[in-house]
């Protein structure tokens, strides 16, 4: 079979879902035995979300090969326990830094350089990219944006001329919204109608619209959508608001997306999708006998968004438990020394967020310091762990001034170093640690019984590290590096052995769980909570 390409765009208003529906037909298609990957196309200028600021566009996703993607991959990810890679993120500045760079070259062999052919081409080569070699028989495509947006054009005039040469393995899916005008008590089809003529008038015909909407779309409307935009009725799909994104797939299925796919694109397959460890899930998600509370405590968290890829995980993780995680959202800046108790009152284990910069970092500290003093359950990642390093070095070690130099260059104690290859770097994008690294752990720690494992490997995004020459110190004291990359000697993972459960990693875990594959530390910290 050719690799089919389902090309997503979204019309009439951002944040409809595209992510979830796309990842949601992904699932239904993988579980009919298909190969399937999902791919974002950013129409923005930046080369990645490295460089964007949480507050701009939430969580920055790190992929193995350490692109810094989309937060939708991270959806991908956990919805099909697969890995990404660079190529499923591409922006339209990645694009034009190709095209520059060829022009500089003198690839294009005197022509004069534009948007049409050579913009669009490059467009259309990186989603062929990954229907080459017949990796996968499914290529999803999710196009960022809204269709109309003037940054959007060129993805849209890709789309248009990849249907035109190839229209029985190309297919377009709209999602649009059908609002619900209480003045009125009638749910209204005309943005809809307004969203896909749009798509029209760019040349591209859609094959199937997903509906998003807060009230159930009945026939007539159905039918009413249908005919005046042009697709049959069994194309108009109702995306109604879902209590948990995790049962979009299965509503996805109820509506017949898969299967009016499958038919459009004539693939065959298994006659119903295998959806029995997922359904699994959602029961136990649904039906939870237990309940925590973790504290999570961070500098972003006014956009959730920025910790989408902790949140799933520490979910996930409850859920392989039958346990219920409830979060309670700390501000790190907020949190001193006199409040911390008040606020750290009932829950039952905390988590320390990652991140950059000065911001909320003496908060994460002192919360930090009162989760150790009272054996409270603790996970810290990236930034988190730093802090845990300088808050032992601080007031256990008595290295009163200890800090990181990412925020105190002059500190007499750097228990946290830039690492040596940071040091003469000019460039911000792009340029930190980045991607998986294997991790040895040690027998006899909190990791090792997390992971049943002494070799691991997980995801990094970070410029400073825990700095060796303190470690001695630090181990004949009680933290032990119970983590070390082999051929770098890097500590990547801190424990206090007398505590609790006290464990900080520099890598992030939350990149690598996903709804069928939960996370080892994040059960074993959600575990520890429940104990
Ligand atoms: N700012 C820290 C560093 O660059 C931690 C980064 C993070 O938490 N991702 O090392």
């Amino acid at each position: 079979m050719n690799t089919k390409y389902i090309f997503v765009t979204g019309g009439v208003t951002s944040s409809l879902g595209k992510g979830i529906v796309s990842a949601s037909l992904a699932k239904l298609l993988q579980a009919r035995d298909l190969k399937v990957t999902i791919q974002k196309l950013d129409p923005y200028i930046n080369i990645d979300p490295g460089t964007l600021n949480p507050y701009e566009h939430g969580e920055c996703f790190v992929t193995n090969d350490g692109a810094e993607t989309d937060l939708d991959l991270g959806h991908y990810e956990r919805f099909l326990d697969i890995a990404t890679s660079q190529a499923n993120n591409i922006t339209t500045g990645r694009i034009y830094q190709s095209v520059i760079n060829k022009e500089r070259q003198g690839v294009y062999l005197g022509k004069t350089v534009q948007v049409i052919p050579h913009i669009t081409n490059e467009i259309i080569d990186s989603v062929k990219l990954l229907g080459e070699n017949n990796e996968y028989d499914v290529v999803i495509t999710e196009i960022g944006g809204t269709i109309g947006d003037i940054e959007s054009l060129p993805f849209a005039e890709a789309v248009r001329q990849m249907k035109w040469e190839n229209p029985k393995d190309c297919l377009s899916i709209h999602l649009t919204l059908v609002p619900y005008l209480a003045a009125a008590g009638e749910l209204k089809t005309k943005p809809t109608q307004h969203s896909v003529k749009k798509l029209q008038e760019l040349g591209v015909q859609p094959d199937i619209l997903v509906c998003r909407t807060e009230h159930e779309l009945d026939q007539d409307i159905r039918s009413k959508i249908a005919r005046f935009c042009n697709v049959s009725s069994d194309s108009v799909i109702q995306s109604i608001d879902a209590k948990s994104i995790y049962t979009v797939p299965l509503l996805m299925q109820e509506e017949g997306l898969d299967k009016v796919v499958i038919e459009k694109l004539n693939i065959e397959t298994k006659e119903f999708p295998d959806l029995i460890k997922w359904k699994k899930f959602l029961d136990n998600q649904a039906n939870p006998t237990k309940e925590i509370t973790i504290a999570l405590v961070g500098k972003y968290v006014e956009l959730q968004d920025s910790y989408k890829s902790i949140i799933e995980s520490l979910n996930i993780a409850g859920v392989s438990n039958s346990c219920k995680v409830k979060l309670k959202w700390l501000h790190s800046e907020k949190i001193t020394a006199k409040n911390v108790a008040k606020k750290l009152e009932g829950v039952n284990g905390v988590l320390v967020a990652p991140g950059f910069g000065e911001r909320g970092i003496e908060g994460k500290i002192e919360t930090i310091r009162y989760v150790r003093e009272n054996n409270i359950p603790f996970l810290g990642i990236c930034l988190g762990m730093q802090c845990a390093v300088i808050e032992f070095g601080r007031n256990v070690l008595d290295l009163k001034k200890a800090h990181t130099v990412e925020i105190d260059a002059e500190t007499p104690h750097p228990v946290i170093d830039i690492m040596e290859d940071q040091k003469n770097l000019s460039n911000m994008g792009g340029t930190m640690r980045l991607g998986e690294y294997d991790c040895e752990v040690k027998k006899d720690s909190n990791t090792y019984k997390a992971y049943k494992d002494t070799s691991i490997t997980e995801r990094h995004r970070h410029r400073y590290e825990f700095n060796n020459k303190y470690l001695t110190f630090y181990e004949e004291n009680g933290m032990i590096a119970t983590g070390k990359n082999t051929s770098t000697d890097l500590v990547e993972i801190v424990e206090i052995p007398s505590h609790k459960w006290f464990t900080a990693v520099q890598f992030h875990p939350e990149y690598k769980s996903s709804v069928e594959t939960p996370h080892p530390l994040f059960i074993g910290f959600v575990n520890a909570c429940l104990d």
